[in-house]
């Protein structure tokens, strides 16, 4: 089926090839480029071409850990490949339960529980609690999950200025009812750090609720001493650290059966594959234990080579125009690494940028390719000093 013949005017045909038309001239438009690979190093199978992948988000390379895909397997030949229904009617599974007991001890939680994405769990925690009368503040470079879960909210949504405590403060005070903050911890597009612990006490002094997304805190100290008599709900996600597939929400035990009463993004839909929850399990069990500790220690080694001080694996090199992003990932990948660039509305206009992350599945030959190929880039768009990036 074609639909509507090309070209007919006022057709959703039209429309549709209109706005397409668009976002080619705008150098815009996207399209999944797959990789033939098992972690970083693999083949482009549109050109054939070997490349190391410096933007995935398996920051210790879990995702290919023998044990992780053991326990996937043994999920797969226990339970089969799907669990067939939402937690609340028959797809709830052993392995579900001892992954959430694991996540609720890993963030010192009463309890957690684990929904089918990341982007599902902001979804569910911000339409939860985000209902008519609540004011949810929120920084102006929160993940898309967490801009769309406010929207879907009935609450009314004040952005602040990234990282502004003072701002938040500010919008906190003007609140006629109840108040939820939420933040990014490590912001993805740019790989900086929330003032968290300011946050946090913002927060308990306006008796406001506040949300983490630590989908992308890894390298961070453990934030539960600072948290002590806060309102806290933590969102994380199974799909980077972790290496599997999946989110989840930790907190105090009434919030968390809140969650699995109200959250849409919880109840109706699916329950995570034994796989994916095996796997998670599997995983959190490696980070917590000295392996994990080494894994994390080599992953800070490798950003210490690549941006010296920079607080996490997300490396920005920002350079403005779609355009120039392109060919900088154009010229990246004749050098044999693959980072591909980000453009809006993934960021905002005049802030395309390659966005550099490293992981523990690296090598130092990896590394030093990287170097080497950012070297190579035009003198504007090299990052360092008179260059595109990264922040020091
Ligand atoms: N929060 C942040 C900050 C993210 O970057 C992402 C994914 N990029 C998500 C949530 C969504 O997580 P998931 O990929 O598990 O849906």
């Amino acid at each position: 089926m074609s639909g509507t013949p090309p070209g007919t005017p006022g057709t959703w045909s039209s429309r549709v090839q209109a706005a397409n038309a668009r976002l080619h001239a705008e150098d815009r438009w996207r399209h999944p480029v797959t990789f033939d690979a098992r972690g970083p190093e693999g083949v482009l199978t549109e050109d054939g071409r070997k490349v190391v992948a410096f933007a995935s988000n398996d920051y210790l390379g879990l995702s290919t850990h023998p044990s992780v895909v053991r326990a996937a397997h043994d999920a797969l030949d226990l339970w089969g490949a799907g669990s067939g229904a939402s937690r609340l009617v028959t797809g709830s599974r052993p392995c579900h339960d001892e992954l959430e007991e694991a996540l609720a001890a890993w963030k010192g939680t009463d309890r957690a529980v684990v929904f089918p994405t990341g982007f599902a769990a902001n979804l569910g925690v911000l339409s939860a609690f985000g209902h008519a009368g609540v004011r949810i503040c929120s920084d102006e470079l929160n993940h898309a999950s967490i801009i769309d879960g406010a929207r879907l909210s009935r609450a009314e949504v004040a952005v602040y200025r990234h990282g502004d405590v003072d701002h938040l403060e500010t919008l906190l005070r003007g609140a006629a009812g109840p108040t939820l903050v939420v933040t990014d911890v490590v912001f993805s597009m740019d790989g900086d750090v929330a003032p968290v612990i300011d946050i946090a006490d913002v927060c308990r002094r306006h008796g406001a609720l506040l949300v983490l997304d630590e989908a992308h805190d890894v390298l961070g100290p453990d934030l539960a001493p600072h948290l002590a008599h806060t309102d806290v709900l933590r969102v994380g996600t199974l799909s980077k650290t972790l290496g599997s597939l999946g989110g989840f929400v930790a907190g105090a035990r009434p919030f968390i059966d809140h969650l699995e009463n109200r959250a849409r993004s919880y109840i109706f839909t699916t329950a995570p594959t034994p796989p994916d929850a095996a796997a998670a399990l599997a995983a959190l069990r490696i980070l917590v234990s000295p392996e994990g500790t080494a894994l994390r220690d080599r992953l800070a080694a490798h950003v210490a080579s690549v941006a010296p001080g920079h607080p996490s694996p997300i490396i920005p090199i920002v350079l403005g125009d779609d355009a120039r992003a392109v060919t900088a990932s154009r010229i990246l990948r004749d050098g044999g690494v693959w980072v591909p660039a980000i453009r809006p509305p993934t960021v905002a206009p005049g802030t395309a940028r390659l966005r550099v992350t490293v992981s523990a599945a690296h090598t130092e030959e990896h590394i030093a390719l990287l170097l080497e190929a950012l070297a190579s880039l035009p003198p504007p768009d090299r990052p360092g000093p008179g260059g595109a990036g990264p922040p020091a």
